[in-house]
């Protein structure tokens, strides 16, 4: 490899010395490096192809998606009676994380490492700095699309707050290294380190960072911490779209009449929300330019695309294969979406939107909650998952994530719930429900709500232009349906008209309605009367 273009930056033989103190023997450190010389490294080393429009397409291997069950907290006095233990909050003690520590440096012995540091927060009081370790450039360049990029002089030399070591072809011994597979994620928040093996899947570095964050800023700032996009209207105005994976965050908040704050994980203080992140990661399966430009025009150098084919015999992407992966993604600097606001921060939020993507088609496309149904479906988290998304699953099933977040928040739900509850309260911040999912029926009978349906609804929502003074309320969710909306069609606004079987409607809405009291049954006693009885209710035939 051609290493004499490579700029080592400011702090290079700082960041030397700081390995060398480590790990005795490493073969070479790229510190720092910038995109188009980690782009020349993944080309030549066969880990990346260049799309025709530049984009770096890499395969992540074995790993295509989170794992979620593979994720463990380090146990010990700080974590031991604060975090919320669950299937994914799995304790590790630290004898396993020194273990497995030990083994990382000792595999990076004669490696070449790629080290970058970034910042997360883009407010400067809750800003916190991040080391990133790769074994190889691509992923080093998703951290320098996805984490904020400090100046030249911001450089942090020795002191960052905390380090990540994302090692893809290091493998656990699930024997006796205190994990369940050769693939984990371990936070440890005292000796602020989270490692990662065994998986080359990108996502697992942004979501272990926002993990660390979600137990940090509640905590340490009281800052309300949560799994959404946001954007800004011209007046400044902010919206914030909760939704569990697929349900249309990014897709949404990148919207060419609003300014993009961030697409997936933002703070809330007393005064303003701020974007953790620096960059974006899109889903790209089906992507067309047509009716989402801006993330169809991000995919351009500098832009990583994961697991996506080209077209036969061409440069070009087919974003409609599926071949390797339903979760196709690609990452970019929020800079590539023209209009996002700089630095990504916005006042407080004006609307807030629930996303799901409810393949019972039961939920409304639109609908405007109390504050009381607020709580009880942020805390639900509900979206349904339907064939294809993820393996085994070939109608709808229902799934609940608490906060739209379960596997990234270390604290009980009812932490960030009750948070998000005043502040609703306390600003009078109008809260939607949006079902991006489908109408007309059930998956594989009705349809998926269009896009520019969606988009149209939303924007309705913000001017104040639907018709909430006609509305009904749905018969089992109470949620208030408007009437009419500019650019809709009003048949597909009450799910009850777009059903043409009225009794498989009723039915299929009193199934779901019982996934949800189930559910809820474990928060009864923490939520509190008044939000358990602002959830649905099962009707009587
Ligand atoms: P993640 O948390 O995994 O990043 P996300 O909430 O950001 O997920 P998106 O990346 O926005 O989800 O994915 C939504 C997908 O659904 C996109 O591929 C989008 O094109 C598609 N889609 C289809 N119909 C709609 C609709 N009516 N509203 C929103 N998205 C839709
Ligand atoms: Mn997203």
């Amino acid at each position: 490899m051609d290493t004499s273009i490579i700029k080592e930056g400011p702090a290079f033989p700082e960041v030397r010395q700081y390995f060398q103190d480590r790990i005795s023997n490493f073969e070479n450190i790229y510190y720092q490096l910038l995109p188009e010389d980690l782009i020349m490294q993944s080309v030549e080393m066969g880990e990346g192809i260049l799309s025709d429009t530049g984009a770096l397409v890499i395969n992540t291997g074995e790993f295509t998606g989170r794992s979620p069950k593979d994720r463990f907290i380090v146990r010990d006095d700080l974590t031991a009676g604060s975090v919320n233990w669950n299937e994914f909050n799995q304790p590790v003690e630290g004898q396993y994380f020194d273990l497995i520590f030990r083994k990382m440096v000792q595999y990076l012995n004669d490696k070449k490492l790629w080290v970058r540091d970034c910042y997360v927060c883009a407010a400067q009081n809750f800003r916190l700095s991040l080391r990133v370790v790769n074994e190889n450039p691509c992923c080093n360049l998703f951290a320098y699309n996805m984490f904020l990029r400090p100046k030249d002089e911001e450089v942090f030399y020795r002191d960052v707050d905390w380090q990540l070591i994302h090692l893809p072809h290091f493998f656990a011994d699930a024997k006796v290294d205190g994990v369940n597979r050769k693939n984990f994620v371990i936070l440890n928040f005292t000796e602020k380190i989270i490692l990662i093996g065994g998986t080359q899947y990108t996502g697992e570095i942004k979501k272990a960072v926002f993990s660390i964050l979600n137990f940090i800023l509640p905590r340490n700032h009281n800052v309300l911490t949560m799994h959404c996009a946001a954007n800004a209207g011209k007046e400044g105005d902010t919206a914030l779209f909760f939704g569990l994976s697929g349900t249309g965050k990014t897709t949404l908040s990148t919207d060419p009449l609003r300014r993009l704050i961030g697409d997936d994980e933002h703070g809330w203080n007393d005064d303003f929300i701020f974007n953790m992140e620096g960059g974006c990661y899109a889903k790209t399966i089906n992507l067309i330019r047509r009716k989402e430009p801006e993330i169809f025009n991000a995919i351009r150098f500098g832009a990583i695309a994961e697991n996506v084919h080209f077209l036969e015999d061409t440069n070009s992407i087919d974003f409609s294969s599926s071949a390797i992966t339903e979760n196709t993604r690609a990452s970019y600097p929020i800079d590539y979406i023209s209009n996002a606001v700089k630095p990504s921060i916005g006042g407080i939020p004006e609307n807030i939107f629930f996303l799901t993507a409810d393949a019972y088609g039961v939920l409304p496309p639109i609908s405007r909650l109390s504050v009381a149904q607020a709580i009880y479906h942020f805390i639900s988290g509900y979206t349904a998952k339907v064939a294809g998304t993820e393996e085994g699953i070939a109608s709808p099933t229902p799934t609940f994530s608490a906060c739209f977040s379960a596997p990234f928040i270390p604290l009980h739900p009812t932490c960030y719930a009750e948070m998000l509850g005043n502040k609703i309260k306390a600003h009078g911040i109008k809260v939607w429900m949006v079902n991006t999912g489908w109408f007309g029926g059930q998956y594989g009978t009705g349809e998926r709500m269009k896009l520019e349906y969606t988009r149209a609804m939303i924007s309705a929502a913000i001017e104040g232009r639907l018709d909430m003074e006609n509305c009904q309320s749905h018969p089992s969710f109470g949620m208030m349906i408007p009437s009419s909306c500019p650019g809709v069609p009003s048949e597909i606004l009450n799910p009850e008209l777009a059903w043409k079987n009225k009794q498989e409607y009723y039915n299929t809405a009193n199934q779901l309605a019982g996934y949800f009291i189930k559910n809820f049954e474990k928060y009864c006693v923490s939520a509190g009367i008044e939000i358990v009885n602002a959830g649905p209710k099962i009707l009587n035939e």
